[in-house]
């Protein structure tokens, strides 16, 4: 996988919902330290973290927080 394949799998990997072969497929990017891929994984992790303490004064953006949502669901249910 090239940066351009693993950029829309960045939430999913920081959610977890990521299948095992996907999973190794960005760990073994990011064990390369990629200047593109580190920073948007660590973005995609704060945006997670701030999903998980939701408050109503904080809320995200309800594009995004669907996205993530739709991208959980999506990856949790069977093929
Ligand atoms: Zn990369």
């Amino acid at each position: 996988m090239d940066c351009e394949q693993l950029a829309p799998l960045y939430e999913e990997y920081a959610l977890g919902v990521l299948e095992a072969e996907e999973r190794a497929e960005v760990e073994a990017h990011l064990a390369r330290h990629c200047a593109q891929c580190t920073p948007g994984i660590e973005k995609a992790r704060w945006v997670v973290a701030q999903l998980a303490h939701v408050s109503p004064e904080a809320q995200p953006p309800e594009s995004l927080k669907g996205k993530i949502l739709d991208a959980a669901i999506s990856r949790a249910k069977p093929a």
